[in-house]
């Protein structure tokens, strides 16, 4: 497969346009293909992107195929992606990189035909996400991120660079990016939980900063084997990876401290991104206009997610917990003493000094996390108040510690309900028969 030379200052210069690219799609896709369109050595069809306005307008074969087959119909394949995007950065990396033309593959977005949730979409990407590939030659839809690459990989193996897809390391890398990042990236910028496995956005910023420190070993050693992940060569480790570093190296400055407590004393707390995953990203963006302009494309798409305020209402970003500490923060740092029944890295249970009943325990988060009474609690506490009320409930037929076979568990909301200490507890009480309703 041959590339017109010309083609060169044509992707050049849309490599450096996109920097001041921070509007809407339409304004995205319309500088993008303004800039195209001053170079008049090149004929249209030399452009990555389709403004796609022939799909746009209403007809009788307006649904699925009949959409399809009218956005850039002279295109081999399209991508479906937006400049934000994640995961399809990746895969305009490699377009950039290889330089393929738009009569090879063009990019589209999912509005072109309707959404994300639109019937034409999900012919082709039934997960409803991005990005997707479709194929106008064989009729292939293909609908994962990696998969989309290797496609491309293979489909322009003719064009450099290659992308090293036979590279074990740069395979692990890749891999270890989709299982363990990937699936938990959304704690960055999405306003509740689950992020994945993860129940909470502070254990999840812990592992991804882990995850990142796990990638980075992976990388060659010296620096000066570089400027790449594996070495002199770009390989789908960084297409992989990059994008994910713009999210992560705009975004983690955004979040308060969530590293371990007990690291600062013990040692001293590392950044969240490692050094020399940071050190490579900067090298990226300074040397290389693929990734440079993949760069410019998501944080483009990242301004106007600030601007419109998205991190200002997201716990440890915009939310934090500001009110003063209370006597619990004494007893879970063991300054001053308490009976101790139950304890683990997220919840701890005392006898209460003052019983209110001859078993009577308090259950308490070791993070307060905002919860300084019930109604604080959001989305982001489903988990630790899960934990809570399961410590409960074990320490209320705990016959060692008095319960017998019925208890009282109480959580006192503000000062006339009775509640003293403003970090939420749990009562446990038992031992005795209690009557309603309660004084
Ligand atoms: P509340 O009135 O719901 O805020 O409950 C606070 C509870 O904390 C009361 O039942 C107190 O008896 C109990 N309490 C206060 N100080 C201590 C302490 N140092 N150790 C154990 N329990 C305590």
């Amino acid at each position: 497969m041959l590339l017109h030379h010309s083609l060169k200052k044509v992707f050049a210069l849309v490599s450096t346009t996109t920097a001041s690219s921070k509007g809407s799609l339409s304004n995205w896709v319309s500088t993008t293909t303004a800039s195209i369109t001053t170079s008049s050595s090149s004929s249209s069809s030399s452009a990555l992107y389709s403004t796609a306005s022939s799909s746009s307008s209403s007809s009788e074969s307006d649904t699925g195929a009949g959409i399809l087959g009218k956005l850039a119909p002279s295109a081999k394949n399209l991508l479906f992606d937006v400049p934000v995007s994640n995961n399809g950065g990746r895969a305009r990396i490699i377009l950039y990189k290889k330089e393929i033309p738009e009569s090879e593959c063009t990019i589209v977005t999912p509005m072109d035909v309707g959404g994300l949730r639109s019937e034409a979409y999900r012919a082709i990407n039934p997960q409803g996400k991005m990005p997707a590939l479709h194929s106008h030659t064989t009729g292939l839809s293909l609908a994962e991120s990696d998969t989309i690459c290797r496609y491309l990989l293979s489909e322009y193996s003719a064009l450099a660079p290659s992308f090293q897809p036979d590279n074990p390391v740069s395979n692990e890398i890749a891999r270890f990016h989709d299982l363990y990042l990937t699936t938990i990236q959304t704690c960055l910028y999405k306003p509740g939980p689950p992020f994945g496995s993860m129940g909470s956005r502070k254990e999840a910023l812990q592992e991804y900063s882990k995850q990142l420190y796990l990638i980075a070993n992976l990388m060659v050693d010296d620096d000066d084997e570089g400027p790449y992940m594996c070495g002199k060569e770009v390989s789908l480790a960084d297409a992989t990876v990059f994008p994910s570093i713009v999210f992560a190296s705009y975004m983690f400055p955004k979040f308060e401290d969530f590293q371990e407590k007990e690291n600062s004393q013990s040692q001293q707390r590392q950044p969240p991104i490692p050094k020399k995953l940071e050190e490579w990203y900067q090298r990226m963006i300074d040397t290389d206009s693929a990734f440079q302009k993949v760069y410019n494309e998501i944080m483009g798409g990242l301004s106007e997610w600030n601007e419109k305020g998205r991190w200002d209402s997201i716990w440890l970003a915009g939310v934090r917990d500001t009110e003063p500490g209370t006597l619990f923060d004494k007893i879970i740092a063991k300054e001053i003493p308490a009976s101790i029944v139950k304890e683990d890295d997220k919840i701890l249970a005392f006898q209460d000094i003052n019983p209110a009943a001859p078993a009577h325990v308090l259950v308490i988060p070791k993070d307060r996390a905002g919860l300084t009474r019930l109604r604080q609690a959001t989305p982001e506490h489903y988990e630790i108040l899960g934990r809570l009320l399961v410590a409960a409930g074990e320490i209320a037929k705990d016959e060692a510690l008095g319960f017998g076979e019925d208890a009282r568990i109480v959580i006192n909301d503000g000062a006339s309900a009775g509640q003293e200490i403003f970090h939420l507890h749990v009562h446990v009480m038992g031992g005795r028969q209690f009557s309603w309703p309660p004084g």
